[in-house]
């Protein structure tokens, strides 16, 4: 299985692999379901056992499949679900979390992410997240496309503290997060999880990453994940539907690349030398 993947602990003390598996896309085609379900199963073979996904994701067609492929081993997995914002009332949030239990077939969520920010009051969809926790029905809560701003209106309300992980944007053409909200979130333990890793596909013919990555005689794709899993508290979640790639993505673990390379990656996608507004997809 070549290396074991690096692993993140969450405040509560979870232990999770710094690669895990996207899910947004997957049950949109019933023809699909098949492929979709054996490359999570074959990922989670592989140890990325960290799955995410959301009530949005196919209109709830996603946690189904994630239902499907986790089936008989729910204890393997860390399942990361997400709530929408117009749905993250005090009362919405907790029947949003049940219907997403539901369709993934499982009796809790380990992490449960507000999505983005919404019009309802942070103070109520944190009270609804702690009301969640204490009944067993999530493992944890935190957030999603927060940036440092956000972050501090959310430490500022009660129990906002306890928020356990903020889902961003983030890959070698988004380093905006660099500058302040990644060490924001460093500084605090708490995990970032990194999205569209790969940039959906759109950076994987960028010249410098096809020279390098032929270099290691890897993929584009692996470097990409490479240069997120170097990072400190970061988690990273490529979305396939390939079981092959999933193999691919799972091998960028054992990838490891000289300060030289890095810094010819840094040209061709610098970092940022001033504040950015975080980006979302
Ligand atoms: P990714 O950067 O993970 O890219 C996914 C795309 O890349 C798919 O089209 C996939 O195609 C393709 N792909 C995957 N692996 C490879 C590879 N090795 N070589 C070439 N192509 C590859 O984008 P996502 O936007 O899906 O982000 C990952 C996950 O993050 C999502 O699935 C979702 O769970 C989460 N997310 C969260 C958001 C939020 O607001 N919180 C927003 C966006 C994403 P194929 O399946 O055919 O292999």
């Amino acid at each position: 299985q070549g290396d074991a993947i690096p692993t993140i602990r969450f405040p509560n003390g979870a232990e999770v692999p710094a690669l895990g598996q996207g899910t947004w896309n997957m049950g949109e085609k019933s023809s699909e379901a098949k492929r979709e379900i054996e490359s999570l199963r074959t990922g989670l073979d592989l140890g990325m056992t960290l799955i995410d996904t959301a009530e949005m994701y196919a209109d709830g067609g996603a946690e189904k499949i994630v239902g499907e492929a986790i089936r008989g081993r729910r204890d393997e997995v860390f399942l990361v679900s997400k709530v929408y914002p117009w749905n993250a009332s005090r009362q919405g949030t907790i029947d949003a979390c049940e219907a997403s239990l539901s369709r993934l077939g499982t009796e809790r969520i380990d992490l449960y992410l507000l999505h983005w920010r919404g019009d309802h009051p942070l103070s109520e969809s944190v009270e609804a997240f702690e009301a969640l926790k204490a009944s067993g029905k999530i493992g944890a809560w935190g957030v999603s496309n927060f940036d440092k701003s956000d972050m501090e209106e959310l430490f500022d309300v009660p129990d906002g503290h306890n928020v356990a992980a903020n889902q961003i944007l983030y890959n070698l053409s988004r380093r905006g997060v660099e500058y302040d909200l990644l060490p924001f979130c460093q500084e605090r333990h708490i995990p970032v999880m990194a999205y569209s890793p790969i940039e959906q596909g759109r950076i994987l013919h960028h010249p410098e990453l096809v020279r390098i990555s032929k270099a290691y005689q890897a993929t584009p794709a692996q470097v990409a994940l490479a240069f997120l899993l170097e990072r400190d508290g970061v988690i990273v979640i490529p979305k396939t539907s390939s079981a092959a790639r999933a193999t691919e993505n799972r091998d960028a673990v054992s990838l490891d690349i000289t300060d030289e390379d890095w810094g010819a990656l840094d040209t061709v996608f610098p970092p940022p030398a001033r504040k950015k507004p975080l980006e979302m997809l």
